[in-house]
């Protein structure tokens, strides 16, 4: 898995949003054009999770580019949102308190810098949620 790729590759990151398909109902994430399971006779409109749900699975990762040197080890999950989309997110908890089933809630947060532009990219991470 490349961490640093989708993170830069889809903007929506930066508020959750993703689509909702009047039709049937479902939800997706990133945005999507077309419903898979309705095809033409779905209706797509644009919706911003409210960036809560838990943690379906996990890993922890232990190296990554030089711009995100500072952050390892982290753990990298995949959180299913209350509305039943799913997606890959840093969680900025320490690794060790991660677990599979707890309840998240979306944060915004620094995701890296591009050390020669000076650039600092911000997007969503995932938190958990006090117990
Ligand atoms: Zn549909």
């Amino acid at each position: 898995m490349t961490v640093p790729r989708f993170w830069r590759e889809q903007p929506s990151r930066y508020n959750l949003i993703g689509s909702h398909c009047k039709t049937c109902g479902k939800y997706y994430y990133p945005i999507r054009n077309l419903c898979p399971e309705c095809r033409r006779d779905g209706e797509m409109e644009q919706y911003k999770f409210k960036g809560t749900g838990k943690i379906v699975t996990y890993t922890i990762t232990h190296t990554t580019s030089d711009e995100f040197s500072d952050l390892v080890p982290y753990a990298l999950a995949i959180v299913e949102l209350d509305e039943g989309a799913k997606l890959t997110t840093q969680i900025v908890d320490e690794p060790e308190k991660v677990a599979t089933g707890k309840r998240v809630h979306s944060v915004f947060r620094k995701l890296g810098s591009d050390g020669d532009a000076g650039i600092i990219y911000y997007g969503t991470k995932f938190e958990l949620d006090k117990e």
